[in-house]
């Protein structure tokens, strides 16, 4: 590992304090490109998640967070937004270190993405109206949108920052709370997130993060009678599950799933523009994107010498060390991604 990369906080962040889990337990987290542990992190169980939720319900009912103006609140996000900007290096280094992406990337396309998020939601916080609506008699009639409650939020490995920006950027800029489940590959970021959003000033217990596994710590969340709203990023079948388990306490949901995304190539395209759009579209993120160009039309007439350019410009690619320059594709995120890559390209 490169010996200058900081990891940051490993424990859980609840109600604005770094805690271990109350069962004291830990799982390791591991760098893809050697196989080598990084560290251990706090594994939330249940009963951390009844916590993180409490204070989440907390702090969205009494206290500073209700009581704070709208412009305020998108004060804190620009805030948050340029804490990561002065840290942005640091922070692509931990992610390509977690997630194995190359740190040419996570610094030209993540953290970039991360930090506009941020400032995007930040400009919404305080323009978010109802309207006026003219019925008929001597009535004033108007829509307010108020915040859902305690949001659950629950995301993926592949863009471990951006996904989690993704989540509480909408949710902070709106006055909800928090509680973030982190995916098991990759727990490191959001932890240092949670170390800003606690610099940035937000109050305790509006943002609780809690790593875990999906079957105990992010069941828990679904299931918690506390929890108003799931925002989740992941696999169908997860959402499959999430959704049955979600209707005994008849949650709000919201879902980003996976998709094929096919790029379709006739033979009046820009052949050039068009190989770099499929080979962009394929291997962006080792091809671990929501919207990967996992499949290709190609018109019959071009098909051969255009199949026969892609596999040359792929075979070109730079493979290796993500935390190399030239290196262009990084290891896939774990050893179950890589077979699960490796069984699709034998069925096909
Ligand atoms: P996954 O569904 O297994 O895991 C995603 C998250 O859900 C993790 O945090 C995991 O711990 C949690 N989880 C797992 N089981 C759970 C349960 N029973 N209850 C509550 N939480 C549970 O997904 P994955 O395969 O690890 O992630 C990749 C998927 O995410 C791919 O399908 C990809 O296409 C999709 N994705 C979609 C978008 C988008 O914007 N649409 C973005 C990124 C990734």
């Amino acid at each position: 590992m490169p010996t200058t990369t900081t990891i940051g906080p490993t424990q859980l962040l609840i109600d604005g304090q770094w805690v271990d889990s109350l069962e004291g337990e830990t799982f390791a987290t591991f760098n893809p490109a050697t196989e080598e542990k990084i560290t251990d992190v706090a594994c939330g169980g249940k009963a951390d998640i009844d916590r993180a939720v409490q204070a989440a319900r907390k702090a969205f009912e009494t206290g500073a967070w209700p009581e704070m103006d709208a412009r305020d609140r998108g004060h804190l996000l620009y805030k948050l937004a340029d804490l990561i900007e002065e840290n942005a290096d640091e922070l692509a280094a931990l992610e390509t270190l977690d997630n194995g992406k190359p740190l040419s990337m996570a610094k030209a396309a993540d953290l970039p993405l991360v930090i506009d998020c941020f400032r995007y939601y930040a400009g919404w916080a305080d323009k978010i109206e109802g309207k006026t609506i003219p019925i008929r008699g001597n009535y004033h009639c108007y829509t307010r949108h108020e915040p859902v409650g305690v949001c659950g939020q629950i995301i993926p490995w592949n863009f471990p920052l951006l996904m989690a920006a993704w989540k509480l950027g909408p949710a902070l800029a709106t006055g909800c709370t928090v509680v973030l489940k982190p995916a098991e590959q990759t727990p490191l970021t959001a932890l240092r997130l949670g170390e800003m959003i606690v610099e940035a000033g937000f109050p305790a217990g509006v943002v609780n993060i809690v790593n875990g596994f999906g079957e105990v710590t992010g069941a828990a969340l679904v299931d918690h009678p506390q929890v108003d709203k799931i925002a989740f990023t992941g696999h169908y079948e997860t959402a499959q599950i999430i959704m049955r388990n979600a209707a005994q306490t008849l949650k709000r949901l919201t879902f980003e799933l996976g998709g094929k995304s096919p790029n379709i190539v006739f033979a009046d395209a820009d052949i050039d523009a068009a190989i770099e759009g499929a080979h962009f579209g394929l291997f962006f993120n080792q091809g671990q994107c929501c919207c990967a160009g996992s499949r290709l039309f190609v018109e019959e007439s071009i098909h051969d010498e255009f199949v026969a350019r892609l596999v040359e410009k792929t075979n070109a690619q730079i493979l290796g060390d993500p935390f190399e320059a030239a290196t262009q594709q990084g290891p896939q995120v774990d050893q179950d991604q890589y077979d699960k890559i490796l069984s699709y390209t034998a069925s096909s």
